[in-house]
């Protein structure tokens, strides 16, 4: 148990509209074109394909986390103190809490 002293705040997903992300979704955009006028029909099926994986690549890429307190951009989303604030970033209650009935639950349940 540590005094109240430290500071919890949210981490906040923040998609960038114009980056190096939004630059590989155009690209990718003009695979099909590119490559039809290259190849044909199988030029522009591997131009999409080529244009899907680009367009999920540049989504994830716009993708930034701040902190929720001072605003900091953070490096990646697993970072749990903002280098700025040190404020703490409460991580998703993933683990199993134990919570589960004990025995003599269902024993007394039972009859
Ligand atoms: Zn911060």
């Amino acid at each position: 148990m540590e005094d109240g002293q430290i500071q919890y705040a949210d981490k906040i997903k923040k998609s960038e509209l114009i980056g190096s992300g939004c630059l590989v979704q155009v690209v990718g955009l003009i695979f099909p074109f590119i490559f039809g006028a290259i190849a044909g029909v199988p030029g522009v099926i591997g131009g999409i394909v080529l244009c899907l994986i680009l367009l999920i690549a540049g989504s994830r890429m716009s993708i930034k986390w701040i902190c929720g307190n001072c605003n900091n951009p953070l490096v990646n989303k697993s970072i749990k103190v903002c280098p700025a604030c040190n404020a703490h970033f409460e991580t998703a209650p993933s683990s199993t809490h134990s919570t589960s009935p004990q025995p003599g639950y269902w024993a007394t349940k039972r009859r």
